[in-house]
């Protein structure tokens, strides 16, 4: 196959080349943003047939999309290697709730990864118990454990990597791999790389997730999920996601596809940075730990060189000693970082955290780290200059002392 559309293309020239296969691209690079509820028919018959062609490009209502979503989908789609199509939902939150909805039932055990986002916990701890659906945590490091929590129901597996906060990188491959050969399913959040650093599906994943919301948007000023799948699981997602009446707008999928053109250079920048930034932390006397899988020499660093094509401008650093004042005092001082919830924009953010109390099967401080090893401070690098964010982490740390 040769031309804009041939899947060997390199990932770089997918994110300008694809999704841009409907009516208007002969007239226009983007697709317009198409507002519509209504799709019209020329006959009765008309009305009849499209009912049953329940596929992206086909008009039938407006929860089904129209040109501008459909245009998203198809460039998500091209990017996730395996991937027979991309759902959208209206966060990324949404579009994990809408996945474990789609393939979990009643009486059904799901296994979550001890280090999953929290609000991915709080889906299993809440809405799918409330449906009499079970989940057990576990911790994705141990793939012994990982193994043995496994019974005759258990029919999913929620992951993510690297984990939320403490940024640890497990074996993608070995847990999905296990799953299958349980016969579950194994669905990945896969956020932080994005399908440009990380192909999930391809590294034995059946969904892969991403909140787009994130890097994708890349702007912070949209919030949008996404779940690519192969043939089997897409069906199952789009129809549940129908019935769900999940729909996202035109006007956000165009912004949403206007991230995606530029995802690639900006992580590439927000990496290189951050493993700068990283490299600078770990020299600190005032840092404990770096928890981030780009550095050399950190755990899971091993497992992100043989998985992962890419990385991103998210990762923590534990300070040693000091007490929550302090911190909050570097936060405090910090001008360039903002103090915020969300990560993957072009602008950098800080947020304090103390992990302890989310995990449940993970130590936290973890083996061989102090006591006092515990406040903690999750960084998302933007594309400010470096040195100029580490003169900012400079006066933060100078207010750190200060105390
Ligand atoms: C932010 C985030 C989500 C949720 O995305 P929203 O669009 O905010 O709902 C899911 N997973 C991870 C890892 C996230 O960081």
């Amino acid at each position: 196959m040769a031309g804009k559309d041939d899947p060997t293309l390199r990932s770089d020239t997918r994110l300008v080349t694809s999704g841009r296969s409907g009516a208007f691209a002969e007239a226009v690079v983007n697709p317009p943003v198409w507002r519509a509820s209504t799709h019209l028919y020329a006959s009765c018959a008309e009305l009849r047939e499209r009912k049953a062609d329940n596929r992206d490009g086909q008009f039938f209502y407006g929860r089904r999309g129209a040109p501008t979503q459909w245009a998203l989908s198809e460039a998500l789609t091209a990017l996730e290697p395996g991937a027979a199509g991309t759902v959208l939902y209206p966060s990324g939150l949404a579009a994990l709730s809408a996945a474990l909805l789609a393939v979990l039932r009643s009486g059904d055990v799901l296994l979550v990864a001890d280090n999953a986002y929290d609000p991915t916990r709080s889906v299993a701890t809440g809405l799918l118990k409330g449906f009499g659906i079970e989940h057990r945590f576990f911790d994705p490091l141990d793939l012994e454990a990982y193994e043995a929590a496994f019974c005759d129901r258990t029919r999913a597996v929620m992951l993510e990597v690297p984990g939320s906060l403490t940024m640890e990188v497990c074996d993608i491959p070995a847990l999905a791999r296990i799953a299958r050969e349980k016969g579950a399913v194994s669905l990945v959040d896969n956020t932080w790389a994005t399908a440009l650093g990380f192909p999930a599906l391809e590294r034995g994943c059946d969904i892969a997730i991403t909140a787009l919301t994130k890097h994708v948007g890349g702007h912070s000023d949209v919030m949008m999920g996404a779940a690519s799948a192969g043939e089997r699981w897409y069906h199952r997602l789009r129809l549940g996601a129908q019935q769900l009446g999940h729909v996202v707008s035109p006007d956000d999928a165009a912004l949403v596809l206007r991230g995606l053109r530029t995802m690639g250079v900006r992580l590439e920048r927000e990496t290189a940075s951050a493993l700068a930034i990283a490299g600078w932390l770990a020299e600190r006397e005032e840092v404990a730990h770096v928890l981030s899988p780009l550095l050399p020499g950190t755990p899971g660093h091993a497992l992100w060189q043989r998985d992962f094509n890419g990385g991103c401008g998210l990762f923590s650093f534990v300070l040693r000693g000091g007490d929550d004042a302090a911190r909050c005092r570097l936060v405090d001082r910090l001008d360039l970082f903002g103090i915020g919830y969300s990560w993957g924009g072009f602008e950098s953010l800080a947020l304090p955290f103390d992990v302890e109390p989310v995990r449940s099967r993970m130590a936290w401080p973890k083996a061989g780290w102090g006591v006092e090893d515990r406040h903690a401070i999750r960084l998302s690098i933007g594309l400010e200059d470096k040195d100029d964010l580490i003169a900012d982490l400079e006066r933060g740390f100078a207010a750190f002392n200060e105390g």
